[in-house]
């Protein structure tokens, strides 16, 4: 049998790994997104099932014959409730078992929580993931934790790659409005999304095309025309940094941590790719919180579920 089976599901992409006792990863696999909260539950059991697959057959074996594994640990975007647990335990099970893989444990947490337990080993510590959603995750000396922000793509997300695009492209529309002033955002935007006029843009936006996971790309286009001196998706990126700020102190101050050490862990591609809201942001983190030690850890979040799952290992 193979010792650990992980599982990072993201808001866009799954990645499944099979590692040995140590750690080492022997088997990789990729899917697409398994929000079950955005894509639908059969789509997330498809893509987690593609993903171990996948890995599997990386692993040399056949994608046909159970595999056993001592612990399987998942880290998934949309676990927001007790009801969201539920769901996602069923969709695992049924995706572990049309892999044909038994897992003698399976551990099944949120993405950010999932990281966060992973990387800092008992110690305080808080986490900020930015990706396609966004959430702040921590942990305190006496293993309390608390959260902040994840309430998904319709109502939260705040200074995710899907809120900076769906900024990007109100921008757009109050641009042609003249409730603002000029933005090259446009002309980066609608040729990205082969459209060629705003009001395609909007008729495309109310369609069956839109899809949470393009607007998320968008960010790349914001982070371009920023860098162009684009006064309004300098905004937007300001504006991102303050949202994912507001997230961080907010569970700071739930855990009582204002004044203590804890490592600060930033994670996703809008922290990872964005110079601009990865600076804004970490100053105001260690104004407001001076002990923090900040670790701007480039590992994808998936090493933060291969540790979790080595300390539940027998
Ligand atoms: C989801 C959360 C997730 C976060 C980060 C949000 O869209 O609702 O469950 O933790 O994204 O991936």
């Amino acid at each position: 049998s193979i010792p650990l089976l992980a599982v990072d599901g993201g808001g866009t992409k799954c990645l499944a790994v099979f590692t040995d006792r140590q750690g080492k990863i022997e088997g990789t696999g990729r899917g697409g997104s398994c929000n079950y909260q955005t894509t639908g539950k059969e789509a997330a059991v498809d893509e987690l099932v593609r993903a171990m697959k996948i890995a599997k057959e990386e692993l040399g074996e056949s994608p046909d014959e159970t595999l056993r594994v001592e612990c399987a640990v998942f880290g998934m975007a949309g676990l927001d409730t007790g009801y969201d647990r539920q769901i996602i335990e069923g969709l695992v099970r049924e995706a572990l078992s049309r892999a044909e893989i038994r897992a003698d444990r399976v551990v099944v947490e949120n993405d950010g929580l999932a990281a966060l337990l992973g990387a800092t080993d008992g110690k305080p510590g808080v986490l900020l993931i930015a990706g396609t959603g966004s959430i702040v995750y921590g942990v305190n000396g006496q293993g309390r934790s608390a959260r902040a922000g994840g309430w998904g793509y319709r109502v939260g997300d705040e200074g995710s790659a899907y809120w900076i695009g769906k900024q990007a492209l109100t921008a757009i529309l109050q641009t042609l409005d003249g409730r603002q002033g000029p933005t090259s955002l446009a002309r980066r935007v609608l040729p990205y999304l082969d459209l060629r006029s705003e009001e395609e843009l909007y008729n495309w936006v109310y369609s069956a095309d839109y899809r949470v996971d393009t607007v998320a790309e968008l960010s790349l286009l914001v982070s371009d025309s920023a860098r162009e001196g684009d006064a309004s998706s300098l905004r937007i990126l300001e504006a991102a940094a303050d949202e994912l700020f507001y997230g961080g102190r907010a569970v700071i101050e739930k855990l009582g941590m204002t004044d203590t050490s804890f490592t600060l862990i930033l994670q996703g591609g809008v922290l990872q790719n964005n110079e601009f809201v990865r600076s804004r942001l970490t100053k105001k983190l260690r104004e407001f919180a001076p002990s923090c030690n900040l670790e701007e850890i480039k590992k994808e979040p998936i090493y933060g579920v291969i540790a979790q799952g080595l300390s539940l290992l027998p």
